[in-house]
Parts: structure tokens; sequence; C-alpha cells
């Protein structure tokens, strides 16, 4: 796995089940997967990914930032590479993944690549006075996101493109009126086995994921059948490989758009860890080894994932460890090994049983505990 984040932490279990040696590429020592993190070394540097990549069978990814030369030239080394890079392009780029969804006849906000500010106050005036700007490549929690009113808000983005930078073009939407944000997870294997979780409900603050409700409430029918095709439609459409989480908006006039697409198994996923027959990184494990994937039921009604941003202002979250513990012995606390610092996501929560308002309780009340 290239990638020593949390992401990576999370399949080291998985992978000791299983009984396949996991290996990491780390950007950086003492990374939250340092536990299996065999290598670390640049991995935008194609000898450091190569001379990794002989000692495994398959490469996969705790992130989507690996650049399309080193992917090709892991793909021309003959490395089994899961998700492959076309795929992975459309990940590492909002536009075009605004273009192959639309070419695929996918749902999507009204969309519009533009290089200038005329062109961008000229889609805003279209469109109701008011817009979202994103910077194509590189962004995430929010970061590269802006809602505007005029395309003066996003004028240091337009210098940058001047100056030859953010690919010369921004990605500008539809400002979406949404009742909420869903997330539909699918895993895929090379050989086309594909399998669903339920489509779940996600809650963002300030652009970040706060928490997670599975499956989400009043989606039995038309909204799980139309998100599960839609993921279907994506993973199939774009040869995905792994876990493929397809962020959507549900609208207030009952339409499910897709909004983003992650390659790799996803925050809006960690909930099937503890609530689901097979947890997302076991079943990336299963998809990227080409193995039969694993049943997706869950273990009770209802799973509430609740994200500890940043952690506590003193101390460590380990030093929360006993009143978190003792007061919530049916919560299932998950550690990145990070240092707490404002904003970060430093651990989850989930508490799974059969009465919603319960386990919503439950789940906040222990993800509280880490937090001032
Ligand atoms: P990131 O890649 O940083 O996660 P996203 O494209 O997912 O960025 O956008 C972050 C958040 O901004 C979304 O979860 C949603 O709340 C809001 N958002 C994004 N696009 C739109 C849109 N077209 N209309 C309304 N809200 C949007």
């Amino acid at each position: 796995m290239i990638g020593g984040g949390q992401l990576a932490r999370m399949m080291i279990p998985a992978a000791i089940e299983l009984g396949v040696d996991l290996r990491v590429l780390a950007e950086a020592e003492g990374m939250s997967a340092a536990l299996a993190a065999d290598r670390v070394g640049d991995y935008t540097d194609v000898e450091t990914v190569l001379a990794f990549a002989r000692e495994v069978d398959v490469i996969t990814f705790d992130h989507e930032h690996v650049p399309q030369a080193v992917l090709r030239a892991l793909v021309d080394a003959g490395v089994p590479v899961h998700p492959g890079p076309e795929p992975l392009a459309v990940a590492q780029d909002k536009i075009l993944m605004r273009e192959r969804l639309s070419e695929l006849g996918l749902p999507v906000p009204d969309w519009a690549r533009v290089e200038t500010p005329a062109e961008l106050d000229a889609f805003i005036a279209d469109h109701g006075g008011a817009a979202v700007v994103k910077t194509p490549r590189g962004g995430y929690d929010g970061k590269g996101v802006r809602v505007v009113r005029s395309a003066a808000e996003v004028s240091e983005w337009f210098a940058t493109i001047a100056e030859g930078g953010l690919a010369g073009a921004l990605l500008v939407e539809e400002l979406v009126d949404f009742r909420r944000e869903l997330a539909q997870l699918v895993a895929r294997r090379p050989s086309g086995e594909i399998a669903a979780w339920p489509v779940v409900e996600t809650l963002q603050v300030g652009g970040v994921c706060s928490e997670v409700i599975a499956p989400a409430p009043h989606s039995a029918g038309k909204v799980a059948d139309v998100s599960a095709d839609i993921a279907f439609a994506v993973a199939e459409g774009l040869g995905v490989t792994g876990v493929l989480a397809v962020e959507l908006f549900e609208t207030t006039d009952d339409r499910v758009l897709v909004n983003e697409l992650a390659m790799r198994p996803h925050n809006s996923g960690h909930w099937s860890m503890d609530g689901s027959t097979t947890g997302q990184f076991e079943q990336h494990l299963r998809a990227v080894l080409d193995l039969p994937l694993g049943g997706t039921g869950t273990h009770a009604d209802w799973s509430v994932m609740v994200n500890i941003l940043g952690g506590p202002a003193e101390g460590t979250l380990a030093a929360r460890y006993p009143s978190a513990l003792a007061g919530h012995p049916t919560v299932k606390i998950h550690n990145y090994g990070k240092d707490p610092r404002p904003g970060r996501k430093v651990g989850h929560v989930t508490a799974v049983g059969d009465d919603l308002d319960d386990v919503v309780y439950e789940a906040r009340a222990a993800a509280a505990v880490f937090q001032d």
C-alpha cells in the first residue's frame, strides 16, 4: 500500500486476519501506519516506488495523489495496480471527473470549466447569482471549495492560473440545494464481481465529515436503489477496482446527484468495520487481490460513526481511555495514533444497535470524551 495514513493503519488488522502480508510505503517516519511501514520514501519518485513494488504482488493506495507517471511506470513494469491509472486519473482531477460522469450519463450538478473571471461571472449569472468553485486538483476536506457570488472572491485562484498553476482552469458548479449528503460505497474486483454496502448519510461540518449514519434514514427503496445503481455504473464505467466511495447529494426536489468520487476506503465507510459482516478494509484487500468479496449485511439496524476531530486540547487520546471505556462499553474506539491538532481527524468511534436515537447518543457522547 502506498501511503501511510490512517487508512493504511486500519488495513493492518484486516490483513492480519486474512493472513495477507501487508507492506506500506509511508511518506514519513512515525505515521499512522508505522506498524506496517516497511519503507519510508517519496511516492512521487519512480525509482522509490518501483523498488517497493518489486517486493510485493499488488500495489494499492491510501490516497489518490500518486502521479500518473509513477502509476504508468508501475504498469509498464508489469505490476498489478488497483485501482489502475485510468480510473485514478478521474479521481485526481475534478474537471475530468465531471466530464467522465457526464459522458456516462450520470446525474451531476450543472458544471463548467472556466479559465477567466468573465466566464465564471457568466456562469454565476446563469445560476441564480451563486455558485461553487473548486480547484481541480489537490483539494480535500473542503479545502479548494468555495461558495461565491462573484469571480472576485477567487481572484487569487485566477492569479495562480495566470502564473501557469492549477492546470489552467477551475471547476464551477451550481450551488446544489440539497436535503442531505449521502455516500454509496461499493467494492469491485478486477474480474468484475461487485458488492455494495447500504447507502449512508454523511454530515459535514466546515467541509469535514463529522458523522455517518448507516443506513441513511428513510433511504429504503428508491434512494437506496438509485444510489447503488449510480455507484455500480461508476465502478463499471471507469473500471474501478477496490473500494469506491461515491459522495452524493439528495436534493430538495428528490434527485440524487454525484458530488465526488474516492477510489479507496473512505471515511463514510468506517462504520462497516464494526457494523457490517465485511468491513471496508477487508473488502478492499479482497478486491485488489481478486478474491471473492464478503457479505455486506449489517449486524444491527443502525451504525453511527462519529469522527474525533482535533482531539483533546492537552494530552493524548489514550489519556481519556479510562473515562471513555468505562462510560461507553458498547462503543468501538479507533485511534489513529496521531498527535491531536485542531481540525485533524485523529480517530473515530462507532456505535451499533437497533434504536437510532440511542446509537446516535452513544456515539456522540463517546466521541465527546476525547474532545474539549
Ligand atoms: P473535498 O474534495 O474537499 O471533499 P467536495 O467537492 O466534496 O470537496 O466539497 C466539500 C463540501 O462542499 C461537500 O461535502 C458539500 O457539503 C459542499 N459542496 C460541494 N459541492 C457543492 C455544490 N455543487 N453545491 C452545494 N454544496 C457543495
